[in-house]
C-alpha cells in the first residue's frame, strides 16, 4: 500500500481531517480553576478572527465536556498532520467570551512569568490581575450604531423614499459620527419606525457595540510652580533621565531620607516620560493613596488615572479601558497599578518600596516590586524604587551593583532631621509608682509643644484597650477559643476581642477558670492610650486612628482633615499614621512603645522596628519649625532603635546584613514558606511531614544546596480552628529551588481536611 493510500485508509471522517495539509489553528488554553491546563483546543474557521491570545473562550472539558471558561494564551497554526500525530483528537472551542483582548502579549508574558516564580497556576493569576470589573464589563451596555454605508451616500439623491426616512437617511449620513437610534431619532424628530425602514431595505448599516455609563470628569488642580530642584535632586534625576533616554531597562534605588524630595523627582522624571508619549506607572503603599497625595499628582499632570482599592467594578473598568486606549499619562495605584495596561509604558516608580503592602497575601502572593521588574525588563523601561529605609532585600542588591544608588542625603530647603531622643522605659517604670503609657519626660514635651501651638503625633503599634487580659491567682490567660491567641479588651461594649477572627465576649471580671475576682487586664492598646491622652490633655483635642475607628471609606481623609486644619492637636494611632504624610505644624512626635515588633519570631523584626521608628520620626520637623521625636523603650541600646535614632540607615544595614548572612535568611538566599492548615493537628503535622519528605529527596536528587526547616508550628499555631504548621525552605539558586517545589507542588495529594499554601519570598512569618 502506498503511503497516499494508507493515509486514506486511516483517515477519519471529521470534517478538519480529510485534508491532510489543511492549516489549522490551535488555541492554548489555562484555566482559572482546576484543572488548570494548558490544554490545547482547535479554533474552529467561524471564530478565528476572534479567538486571539489575551481573551476568554468557552470550552469542553473533560469526558461530560462541560463548558468551561478558560483564558486564550497562545493560537498557532499547524498543519492537519501534525493533528493527526495526536494521541488524542482536539476538540473545538465553543465560543469567544471577550471582544476585546484583556491581556496583551506583554501582560500574557508577565503573568506566564508569574506563574513559573509564585507556584500558582497561568489560568488563576490571570483570573487575579485582570480585575472583575473588566472582565464582566462593569458599566457597559450595548448600544446599536447606525451609519451610511458609502453606495448608498453614492446614490443618496437618486433614492426614493417616503419624507421621513428621506430626512432619517440624511441627517444619519451628515453626521460625522455614528449614531443610536435614540440619537438619530432626535435630530429628525421621528418616531423609530422610518429608522427601522431604513434598516430593513438595508441602507444603513447596524452595529451592535458596547458604551460606558460612568465617566469621570476630573479637571486638574491649578497649581504653584515646581520647586527648583536642589543639587541632589538633579543629580538623582540627571541619573534616571539618562536611563530613560537610553531606554535601558536599569532599576534605580532612591534612598532619601523623609522630606528629601523624592517625590518631586519621581515627577520631574514622569514629565520626560510623558514628552516621549508614553506612560508611567506609579505604585504608593495603599495606606499613603491620600487626597495630599493624589492632589500633587492631579496638581502636574493633566491625565491620570487613581486606582485604589474603593473603586466600584465599573468605575475600575472605565479607568483599565481609558489607560488601555492610551488616555492616561500618569496610573497612580496600590499594588495592582503594576498590572494597568498602559501601551506604551515609560517608567515605573514605587515610592515607599520597603512598605510590606506590596506583598499580596493571597494567590498569586506576587511582591508588586518583583512583578515591576520583570515587567520593566519585558518592556524595557527603568524601574525607580524610593524609599527612606529600603527593604535589605533592595540595598543588597544596590550594594552588590544590581540596582543603581541615588542617594538624598539630607531634607530640602536644609531643614534638618529632627533630634531623636530615647526614653528608657527600665529607668522610668522603676523610678516612679504611676503607671501609665505616658512616661513623664514625654508629657512635659507634649506639653511644651502644644502650648507652642505645635501638633502632636503618638504611635502605638497595638489596638484596643488592653493587650491581654489574665488572672492574678492562676495565671490564666483569656484566648481565642479558635486561635491561639490572647483577647485583647476593646472599652466600646466592654468586649475582649481576637484580632484574627471574629471571635469575641463580653470582657469577663472575674477569672474564667478559678472565679478569682482580680483579673488584670495589662498591656497597652490605642485605645487605653487615647483614654490617657484625653484625661492628661483635656484642653486639647484627640483623635484616635486605628482600623478600628477608621473602618469607613473616607474616614481617614476626613481624619486626616480635620489634623491638618487644627482642629486635633493630637494624633494617636497605629502604623497607620506613620507613613508618607506631611504635617508641617508637627513639631513632636512620641513613639509609646518601640519594642512591640522587636521580639516577633520573625527574622525581620529588627527590620521592621527600624523602619517603623524611622517613618514615624520622619513624620515631624517638615516645617519651618523644626520638631524633635522621643521614642520609648525598653532596650534602648538594640541596634535597631539606636540606628534608627540617630537616622542611620547604612548602621542599620552594615549591622544586619551579617546577621542575616550567617544565618542564610534573605537576602542571602531565595526563601519560600509552606503552610498547612487543618482541623486535625495530627493529620496536619503529618502532611507536613510528608511535604518536608518529598522536598529533601527532591533536593538530595538534585544534590542541591538547600535548607529545609520544619514542618513545625506555625507562630500562629492555630487560627479559626484550625492547627497551622508551617515549614520553610531555602536555597541560594533560586531555579533549582523552584524546580524543586515545582515537582513536589505537581504532585501533592493532600488530605480532604488539609489545605496547603506556598508562599514565594514569604514576609509574613506568623
Ligand atoms: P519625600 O518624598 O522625600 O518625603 P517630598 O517630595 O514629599 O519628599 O518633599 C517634601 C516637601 O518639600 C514637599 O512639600 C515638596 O513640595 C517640597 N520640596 C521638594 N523639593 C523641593 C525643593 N527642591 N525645594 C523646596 N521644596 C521642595
Ligand atoms: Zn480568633
Amino acid at each position: 500500500m502506498s503511503e497516499k493510500q494508507q493515509k486514506l485508509f486511516d483517515a477519519d471522517p471529521t470534517p478538519w481531517d480529510l485534508d491532510d495539509e489543511a492549516e489549522q489553528f490551535v488555541a492554548t488554553v489555562v484555566l482559572p480553576e482546576a484543572p488548570h491546563g494548558p490544554f490545547d483546543y482547535l479554533v474552529p474557521g467561524e471564530l478565528l478572527g476572534a479567538a486571539k491570545p489575551g481573551r476568554r473562550v468557552r470550552v469542553p472539558l473533560g469526558k461530560g465536556n462541560r463548558t468551561v471558561e478558560a483564558y486564550c494564551v497562545a493560537v498557532r497554526n499547524e498543519s492537519a498532520t501534525a493533528n493527526r500525530q495526536r494521541t488524542y483528537r482536539l476538540k473545538p472551542i465553543r465560543a469567544v467570551i471577550d471582544e476585546r483582548t484583556l491581556a496583551s502579549a506583554s501582560m500574557l508574558a508577565l503573568t506566564e512569568w508569574m506563574a513559573e516564580y509564585y507556584l500558582c497556576p497561568w489560568g488563576q493569576v490571570l483570573e487575579a490581575v485582570i480585575p472583575a470589573g473588566v472582565r464582566g464589563r462593569a458599566g457597559t451596555r450595548e448600544v446599536v450604531l447606525l451609519d451610511v454605508p458609502t453606495n448608498v451616500i453614492a446614490k443618496l439623491t437618486q433614492l426614493k423614499l417616503p419624507p421621513k426616512q428621506a430626512e432619517a437617511l440624511r441627517q444619519l449620513a451628515g453626521s460625522t459620527t455614528p449614531l443610536s437610534i435614540p440619537e438619530l431619532r432626535k435630530r429628525c424628530g421621528c418616531t423609530a419606525a422610518p429608522i427601522h425602514g431604513l434598516i430593513r431595505k438595508g441602507l444603513v448599516n447596524k452595529r451592535t457595540v458596547r458604551q460606558h455609563q460612568v465617566s469621570h470628569d476630573v479637571s486638574p488642580l491649578k497649581s504653584a510652580p515646581p520647586p527648583e530642584l536642589n543639587a541632589d535632586q538633579q543629580r538623582a534625576l540627571d541619573a534616571i533621565v539618562g536611563v530613560l533616554r537610553d531606554q535601558a531597562n536599569d532599576t534605580l534605588l532612591v534612598h532619601g531620607v523623609t522630606g528629601s524630595g523624592k517625590t518631586e523627582v519621581y515627577m520631574r522624571a514622569i514629565d520626560e516620560v510623558i514628552s516621549f508619549g508614553k506612560q508611567a506607572i506609579v505604585l504608593v503603599p495603599e495606606i499613603s493613596l491620600t487626597p495630599q497625595t493624589v492632589a500633587r499628582f492631579r496638581a502636574r499632570f493633566d491625565r491620570i488615572a487613581v486606582l485604589h482599592s474603593h473603586l466600584s467594578p465599573p468605575q475600575r473598568h472605565w479607568h483599565w479601558r481609558s489607560i488601555a486606549a492610551g488616555e492616561i499619562q500618569v496610573v497612580v495605584g496600590a499594588r495592582s497599578a503594576i498590572f494597568a495596561p498602559t501601551p506604551n509604558l515609560g517608567l515605573i516608580v514605587i515610592d515607599e518600596e520597603h512598605d510590606a503592602s506590596f506583598k499580596q497575601d493571597s494567590a498569586p502572593r506576587y511582591h508588586a516590586r518583583q512583578v515591576a521588574r520583570k515587567r520593566a525588563e519585558l518592556e524595557n523601561v527603568p524601574v525607580v524604587l524610593g524609599s527612606a529605609t529600603p527593604s535589605l532585600e533592595s540595598w543588597h542588591e544596590a550594594s552588590r551593583g544590581g540596582f543603581r544608588l541615588l542617594t538624598l542625603a539630607h531634607r530640602v530647603l536644609d531643614r534638618p532631621l529632627p533630634h531623636v531622643a530615647a526614653i528608657d522605659l527600665r529607668t522610668e517604670f522603676q523610678n516612679r509608682g504611676s503607671r501609665g503609657a505616658i512616661s513623664r519626660p514625654l508629657q512635659t514635651a507634649m506639653k511644651q509643644a502644644l502650648q507652642e501651638q505645635g501638633q502632636v503625633i503618638l504611635l502605638l503599634n497595638r489596638r484596643g484597650f488592653s493587650t491581654s487580659i489574665q488572672c492574678n491567682a492562676c495565671g490564666h490567660v483569656v484566648r481565642c477559643q479558635d486561635c491561639d491567641i490572647a483577647l485583647t479588651h476593646h472599652r466600646a461594649g466592654e468586649r475582649a476581642v481576637c484580632h484574627y477572627c471574629d471571635y469575641e465576649i463580653l470582657a469577663p471580671t472575674t477569672c474564667p477558670e478559678c472565679n478569682f475576682e482580680g483579673i488584670r487586664y495589662a498591656g497597652l492598646g490605642t485605645q487605653r492610650l487615647e483614654a490617657e491622652v484625653r484625661s492628661r490633655f483635656a484642653n486639647y483635642e484627640c483623635l484616635r486612628m486605628d482600623s478600628d475607628t477608621m473602618q469607613k471609606h473616607g474616614s481617614h481623609e476626613a481624619a486626616f482633615a480635620r489634623f491638618r486644619a487644627g482642629e486635633v492637636q493630637i494624633l494617636v494611632g497605629t502604623q497607620m499614621i506613620a507613613k508618607g504624610l506631611d504635617f508641617p505644624n508637627v513639631t513632636l512626635v512620641g513613639v509609646i512603645n518601640a519594642d512591640t515588633a522587636l521580639h516577633f519570631p520573625d527574622f525581620r523584626a529588627a527590620e521592621r522596628t527600624f523602619q517603623l521608628v524611622t517613618q514615624v520620626a520622619g513624620r515631624t520637623g517638615r516645617g519651618d519649625r523644626g520638631g524633635h521625636v522621643l521614642v520609648q523603650t525598653f532596650s534602648p541600646e538594640h541596634p535597631a532603635i539606636v540606628a534608627a535614632m540617630q537616622h542611620d540607615y547604612d548602621r542599620f544595614a552594615d549591622g544586619e546584613l551579617p546577621v542575616r548572612k550567617e544565618h542564610g535568611y534573605p537576602p542571602f538566599c531565595q526563601m519560600a514558606r509552606f503552610i498547612m492548615r487543618g482541623e486535625s493537628e495530627t493529620t496536619t503535622e503529618h502532611f507536613g511531614e510528608h511535604v518536608g519528605e518529598r522536598l529533601r529527596e527532591e533536593a538530595e536528587r538534585r544534590e542541591a544546596n538547600v535548607r529545609i526547616l520544619g514542618p513545625a508550628p506555625a507562630p500562629l499555631a492555630k487560627l479559626r480552628g484550625r492547627f497551622r504548621f508551617h515549614l520553610l525552605i531555602a536555597g541560594d539558586q533560586p531555579v533549582t529551588l523552584r524546580e524543586i517545589m515545582g515537582t513536589v507542588i505537581g504532585e501533592l495529594k493532600a488530605p480532604d481536611d488539609v489545605q496547603w499554601i506556598v508562599d514565594v519570598d514569604p514576609l509574613d512569618m506568623l
